[in-house]
């Protein structure tokens, strides 16, 4: 509207501007032409007309003849003398015999032409009683000159119809075109404009969108999440009901992302998006917090065994094979569940307590886990837990190793022994070390852990050395361990007091500790190796080292992750594990590596790793881990060690359900 308004303005003033400079071009047009006749006058007139006022007949006659010879446009010419005596009016009867005040006395006293336009009548009533017939004219007044003396004026009137049609029609073309061309420079304007604007509007709701979505996945992030979480919670205090968070990180997401290139991996990412969306409520939100992080917002669930269930679901969702390019790919989920109001109270809180249950499920290779206090460092429950650790390890009676027998294939032979750590906790009975290994590692009591573990199997290796038993017994080092070599020195002074040979002694890494440092690990691993300690990488094929890296490593074992183990058999044998370990046994073997296989728990997996060419098995088919005073007697080597080893429910893990979870 404001712009139609100043376009309307500048169209206005426009026209009004042109036609006062045309009509200005047409007066003085008419006043040059004026100006022509004027000498012709006085040429006629006797100088002395002007003194006396009065005009000779001659004179007269004269004039009425130039009159006539003039073009058809001269309608009137009429002489003063300086003093406003009429001398000549060639139409009498048309006007006054006055002349008009302003323009006479401008020609007289300044001796200036004026020019205006006038409306007279001709042919006007001579006593016939006939009406004049109306022209416009333009009446010039141009002073009269004698000797350089002004004598008097001239009044020239010429037909001014023409001119002021013609400049009435250009006018009208002027106003036209000026219309027109300000109409269609508007219309440019305005679609400019307005294509602009949208413009602008686009990329404005573009930059909000972008701010509340997640341009890979097109799924909310973060902030929209909290802001649905938020709502949610609202409406569930108004509803009585609760509101479920469900935080799954992608398993060896890292890998894949180095091994297969971003490219593969944010592909990835967009299917995994695509199957939640598509498995999911319209109401529950799906969202992408970063990375191989995704969120699963449940409004108004009724139970925490609801949202558990849904994460299983959701966790099931990752079953069939992943595309990847042509290449089918099996990926793992970890998920947390944390609810409110039973976990948390607001939706910061609830956030940070479905991280811990996925960091657990994560470092418990679980799957699921909901939220536990337990689990959470900062939790009341783990702080009590992490001071009764501490008076633990100081007066040495809660914390035992169990023995798990190792199993050479080729005889059923027990090989050694792997020492376990177990806590028997005054009020939580038997704590298994995935409870407080990592808690131990968090709070560095890890050093005091180990140092206790090498003691402990050191000194029950030199009891059985003196038993006549030489089997060795391995001991889990922490990745936190394998930082400083002050562990080997540890392991030498214990091996020295306790007069235990350092071939009986083993160590087991991680992998993931391996690959963590490498460059503060290889060092300390070669000091064990050089003092004649055996290395093993325990669960192997979960990290992301290649078997030709640990060529170059003082490594003699790697002991295969149980978890490729179990898919070996079973309910759903996994389709390709047994190409997998197949492939991880050969390499290793040519490298000259001894292969361990963890978690074997029945005879088909046995028959199927001895097949594939595993040197030692390890596992509940021949015995859970058992305090060392279990261990059978070593003059009865003679019965299969299945048999005479295997205690108690031989499916049921040593992580009994009462130890504290
Ligand atoms: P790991 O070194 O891989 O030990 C093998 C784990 O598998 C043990 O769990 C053992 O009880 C379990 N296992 C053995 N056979 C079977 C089987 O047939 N089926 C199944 N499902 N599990 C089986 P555990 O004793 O709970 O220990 C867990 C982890 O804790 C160990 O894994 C080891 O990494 C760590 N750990 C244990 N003791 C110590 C220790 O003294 N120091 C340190 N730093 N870590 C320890
Ligand atoms: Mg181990
Ligand atoms: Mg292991």
């Amino acid at each position: 509207m404001v712009s139609i308004i100043a376009v309307l303005v500048l169209g206005g003033g426009l026209i009004v501007t042109t036609t006062m400079i045309m009509r200005q071009q047409a007066l003085s047009a008419g006043a040059s032409a004026a100006k022509l006749i004027e000498p012709s006058v006085r040429d006629v007139v006797p100088e002395s007309s002007y003194t006396t006022g009065v005009l000779g007949p001659e004179a007269e006659r004269d004039l009425k003849r130039s009159v006539t010879e003039f073009s058809e446009q001269l309608v009137g010419l009429r002489l003063w003398n300086a003093d406003g005596t009429l001398l000549f009016d060639a139409n009498p009867s048309t006007s006054a015999p006055f002349p008009q005040t302003d323009p006479f006395d401008r020609a007289v006293r300044d001796g200036e032409v004026s020019a205006r336009v006038v409306t007279i009548t001709l042919g006007a009533t001579d006593g016939s009683g006939t009406a004049g017939r109306q022209v416009t004219a333009l009446s010039v007044y141009v002073p009269v000159t004698e000797n350089a003396v002004r004598v008097g004026a001239l009044e020239v009137v010429l037909d001014y119809t023409e001119t002021d049609e013609a400049l009435r029609e250009a006018v009208q073309v002027v106003a036209t075109v000026i219309s027109v061309g300000l109409l269609v420079l508007w219309l440019l304007l305005f679609r400019t404009v307005r294509n602009a604007s949208k413009r602008l509007q686009t990329s404005a709701l573009e930059n909000a969108r972008l701010a509340l979505l997640d341009p890979l996945t097109g799924l909310p992030n973060r902030r929209m999440l909290l802001d649905r979480m938020r709502r949610a919670i609202d409406q569930a205090e108004e509803d009585g009901t609760g509101v479920g968070l469900v935080l799954l990180d992608i398993d060896r997401f890292k890998d894949i992302n180095d091994s297969l290139g971003h490219d593969r991996g944010d592909e990835l990412l967009v299917q995994v998006a695509h199957r939640l969306r598509a498995a999911l409520r319209e109401r529950d939100v799906v969202a992408r917090l970063g990375g191989d992080e995704f969120a699963i917002l449940l409004p108004a669930i009724r139970s925490v065994a609801n949202a558990e269930r849904l994460a299983q679901r959701v966790r099931n969702l990752f079953n069939p094979a992943f595309n990847l390019g042509g290449l089918e790919l099996h990926v793992d989920s970890s998920i947390g569940v944390a609810t409110l109001p039973e976990h948390a109270v607001d939706a910061s809180g609830l956030m940070r307590k479905a991280d811990v249950a996925m960091y657990t499920a994560k470092s418990h290779r679980v799957g699921v886990s909901v939220y536990s206090p337990d689990e959470d460092d900062s939790s009341p429950a783990r702080l009590v837990l992490l001071g009764d650790l501490h008076r633990a390890l100081a007066d040495r009676q809660e914390l035992v190793l169990f023995y798990q027998p190792k199993i050479a294939l080729a005889n059923d032979q027990v090989v050694g022994y792997e020492a376990l750590m177990r806590w028997v906790h005054p009020t939580r009975g038997m704590l298994v070390p995935d409870l407080f290994i990592p808690l131990a590692e968090q709070s560095g009591l890890i050093h005091d852990l180990t140092a206790f573990a090498l003691e402990s199997a050191i000194s029950q290796l030199a009891r059985w050395q003196g038993e006549g038993r030489e089997t060795p017994v391995a001991v889990n080092l922490s990745a936190h361990n394998l930082t400083s070599p002050q562990v080997v020195e540890t392991i030498e002074e214990l091996l020295h007091a306790h007069q235990v040979r350092p071939d009986l002694l083993e160590v087991e890494i991680t992998e993931t500790a391996l690959v963590a440092d490498p460059s503060r690990v290889v060092p300390v691993l070669e000091q064990l190796a050089d003092i004649g300690v055996l290395v093993s990488i325990d669960d192997f094929g979960i990290g992301n080292t290649s078997i030709s890296q640990l060529r170059d490593l003082p490594v003699a074992r790697i002991k295969i992750d149980r978890t490729f183990i179990a898919d070996l058999t079973g309910t759903h044998p996994r389709a390709g594990s047994e190409m997998i370990v197949k492939a991880m046994v050969d390499l290793a073997h040519s490298f000259g590596l001894e292969v361990v296989a963890e978690g074997v728990e029945d005879p088909d997996t046995e028959g199927l790793i001895r097949a594939l060419g595993v040197d030692q098995a390890q596992g509940f088919l021949y015995s859970q881990p058992i305090p060392a005073a279990d261990v059978p007697p070593v003059e009865s080597p003679g019965p299969r060690v299945r048999q005479s080893g295997r205690r108690g429910p031989r499916a049921k893990p040593a992580k009994t359900p009462q130890a504290g979870r």
